[in-house]
């Protein structure tokens, strides 16, 4: 149900919040100024002071924003983006770090390379490009999938052959499964003179991930990120995975993508990594993240350059928010400057009002618990 506190109401109306509270009081009811109240009220009040009423709903502001119906014109092959899971300790980070110093798609080899929460590797046989998301965790991952976004095209589920399968490995299944990504298993740390590779299939099979050797159609590779074993065998398997997907897109339209992370930076202001997903996103844009706006001035790719623009699959810094953006929270492009207004101070008076009425529910339940 739609609710706002008295504060809200009072300013979007440029009144006072104790007039609101009076006007209240004569209906019979006491209310302090955080407290919320529902939307058939705040019409009654803000009507008996004089004011003409507009409920807009969600529907009338989002409307057309993002092009989630229409994927006929999705016709161009995209780069898979993969996820690293995994438990932890089993390798994820330096298996990231190993085969993002193994191919960067551009500059000198063992340039430096920035970190920017996402990068692109070249898949050396095919010579195709591959999007790995560089925060690995679940926590992102579940997050990300809370707020409807949808990044990740492959799992990578990295199981330690010295350790075998763990509880998050069978977390990371069950968040792979359930967004319905396929898994490549990367079989780590085959180095160890204690890996046995055999056993690791062997238990993922408890758990219903069936490896090729063993009938089924999940591939794994034994890798190590240590001594860079077969880690081009790993991304070739990436490939062929996302060309069985058939992964399209259509790059001639405003972007829309998603926030990988974000954050204030102390020199250059508000900084989000975005995952492009559809269209090209380029500098002059005018972009909206959940409840935050901005115009793009400047992007950065996953090699630090200053770039003019990024297509689909491609993560790039995005400079230009007035304020830092959530990770998960998606981005589109927007025509004018009132347009990306109206659709962030919606948004953000919706955060306002379910924070309120979250803490308000809290109070509720507290009181009910006390007395
Ligand atoms: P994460 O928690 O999954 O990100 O795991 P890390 O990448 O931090 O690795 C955990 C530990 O395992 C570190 O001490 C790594 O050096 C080590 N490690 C990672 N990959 C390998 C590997 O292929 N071989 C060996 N011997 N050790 C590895
Ligand atoms: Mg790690």
């Amino acid at each position: 149900p739609e609710a706002i506190t008295i504060q809200e109401l009072a300013n979007r109306m440029s009144e006072r919040a104790v007039d609101v509270i009076r006007m209240l009081m004569k209906q019979g009811a006491m209310h302090k100024i955080t407290d919320v109240i529902d939307a058939d009220t705040a019409q009654l009040i803000a009507e008996e002071l004089g004011h003409t009423v507009k409920r807009v709903a969600a529907s009338d502001v989002e409307e057309g924003l993002f092009d989630t119906v229409d994927d006929s014109t999705d016709t161009e092959t995209r780069s898979p983006v993969v996820t690293v899971m995994g438990h932890v300790d089993h390798g994820k980070t330096s298996l990231l770090d190993a085969l993002r110093h193994a191919n960067v798609v551009s500059g000198e080899a063992g340039g430096i390379t920035q970190h920017i929460g996402a990068y692109q590797v070249l898949s050396p046989e095919s010579g195709k490009k591959i999007t790995f998301i560089d925060t690995p965790g679940h926590a992102a991952f579940t997050a990300m999938r809370a707020r409807g976004a949808k990044v990740t095209d492959i799992v990578v589920l990295v199981v330690a052959a010295d350790d075998g399968v763990m509880p998050q490995t069978v977390e990371a299944i069950n968040h792979a499964k359930a967004a319905g990504v396929p898994i490549i298993v990367a079989i780590n740390k085959i180095d160890k003179p204690d890996a046995k590779p055999e056993r690791v299939r062997t238990e993922l099979l408890q758990h219903e991930v069936q490896v090729e050797s063993f009938g089924g159609e999940v591939v794994d590779v034994e890798v190590s990120a240590k001594n860079k074993t077969n880690l081009d065998k790993l991304l070739e398997m990436i490939a062929l995975q996302a060309e069985i997907l058939d992964l399209k897109t259509n790059s001639e339209r405003p972007a829309e993508g998603t926030v990988i992370e974000a954050k204030l930076d102390r020199g250059r202001g508000p900084v989000a990594t975005v995952l492009v997903q559809r269209g090209t996103l380029r500098v002059g844009d005018i972009i909206v993240a959940g409840a935050e706006m901005g115009r793009v001035r400047a992007l950065i790719s996953d090699q630090g350059e200053t770039v003019q623009e990024a297509g689909p699959s491609v993560p790039v810094e995005v400079l230009g928010f007035n304020g830092p953006p959530e990770a998960g929270d998606r981005l589109a492009v927007v025509e004018n400057e009132a347009r990306a207004r109206q659709v962030t101070s919606y948004r953000a008076h919706q955060k306002r009002e379910n924070a309120a009425a979250s803490i308000s529910g809290m109070r509720g339940s507290l009181e009910q618990m006390m007395s």
